[in-house]
């Protein structure tokens, strides 16, 4: 209708958080739905958290003044974080650049790599979708090579080929995530003696959203490899999806062009408050962790009764699933049939990337999963 904007974003359609009928509209649902569709820590923060939190909005906060745009205090408070995972602490503020959500920073990186026709991306799919979504919605071409379906290792061949073949325009970004999702694998050694050669003429960007349910980290080798970016967030494992607070770890003059592309205030007082203070209280927040992981075995054991299924293993707070079949063609109705029943008794899981994603949740939540996974495998 309105002729001022760009044709290329007609064919696009909005980003539906719980998405559940074939029309693609939110879920809507007389249940109280396990919402098990999104990845979040099934807990919300402890409530004297909240009130430390409420106490400092209050007593603290100047809602009439602008938030620090500089993000001092909540950058040191990160790389002290992150130091703790890597033998040579070596990551100072000038390392990290904050987003409201890693989204933002997936966006930035976008913005100071591809944009203006200067490159494109590649992605092995199924993979985490915002990057091609917010790669189209800025006009960026999106190069996609496939996985192989036993492990999820990348098609490393094809991905190579990619860049070496890729001229108008030229690939200027890989994405990886460590863990993938919706596919639950760390990184493969094939994997990451790849992403080493990739020239410096390429950003390499390795999303550790799941790091906390993982340990998986590259951030040792991030020394070496001045064209590595890594992302983190809040929004997992530190419960803060509400929040909306992600970061990104890299070399000084990459995170410089980060400050340079983004919004000066993008992230509220009351978000990077909320940020320190889960940092503060990291050991109680992440004890849960060890939970988290028990429950993920549960819920695998408790499913394999059911031979359709296939469930991978996972290095993350959920598992990824597809229905065996002799009849390819009709593999993705299964997956929506199925993805609906359950919603029908009240599990909200992901359809995504070819198969389920399912949320590990509470105790139970998870015990609810199987049972009603049971009930309709049985049914
Ligand atoms: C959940 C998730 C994020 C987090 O995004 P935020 O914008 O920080 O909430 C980033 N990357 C991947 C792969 C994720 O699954």
């Amino acid at each position: 209708m309105f002729s001022f904007i760009r044709q290329d974003l007609t064919k696009f359609t909005a980003y539906t958080p719980h998405p559940g009928g074939n029309s693609g509209e939110p879920v809507k649902s007389p249940l109280l739905l396990d919402r098990l569709d999104s990845n979040e820590c099934a807990y919300d923060l402890p409530l004297e958290l909240k009130e430390k939190l409420a106490l400092t909005y209050q007593n603290l906060i100047e809602t009439n003044r602008y938030p620090d745009g500089s993000h001092f205090a909540l950058k040191d408070a990160i790389a002290s974080y992150v130091n703790e995972s890597i033998t040579e602490p070596n990551i100072i503020a000038d390392n990290i650049s904050v987003g409201n959500g890693s989204d933002e920073l997936i966006r930035s990186l976008l913005m100071a790599t591809c944009l203006g026709g200067e490159g494109s991306i590649l992605v092995a799919n199924p993979t985490f979708s915002m990057y091609a979504i917010i790669a189209q919605t800025l006009g960026i071409p999106v190069v996609n090579v496939g996985r192989n379906e036993d492990n999820f290792e990348m098609d490393l061949v094809a991905a190579q080929d990619a860049i070496v073949s890729a001229k108008n325009p030229p690939i200027r970004v890989v994405f990886v995530v460590h863990p993938n999702s919706p596919t639950a694998n760390a990184l493969t050694t094939n994997e990451l003696e790849w992403l080493r050669t990739i020239p410096d003429n390429i950003l390499v960007v390795i999303d550790e959203a799941y790091f906390e349910f993982s340990q998986n980290t590259v951030l040792g080798e991030l020394a070496q490899h001045p064209n590595w970016v890594i992302l983190r967030t809040f929004s997992k494992a530190f419960r803060l999806a509400a929040m909306r607070v992600g970061y990104a770890i890299a070399h000084p003059e990459l995170i410089a062009i980060l400050e340079k592309v983004r919004l000066p205030y993008n992230l509220p007082s009351v978000s990077q408050v909320a940020a320190q203070l889960a940092l503060t209280h990291r050991e109680s927040l992440l004890s849960v962790i060890p939970e988290i992981i028990a429950e993920r075995s549960k819920l695998i054991s408790g499913l394999s009764p059911l031979e359709n299924l296939h469930i991978w293993p996972s290095n993350a707070n959920f598992i990824y699933g597809r229905v065996k079949t002799d009849n390819p063609s009709n593999l993705e109705q299964k997956h929506a049939e199925l993805m609906q029943k359950l919603k029908e008794q009240g599990t909200l899981i992901r359809h995504t990337g070819g198969g389920l994603r399912i949320t590990i949740g509470s105790p139970q939540e998870n015990e609810r999963t199987i049972e009603r996974f049971l009930l309709i495998g049985n049914g």
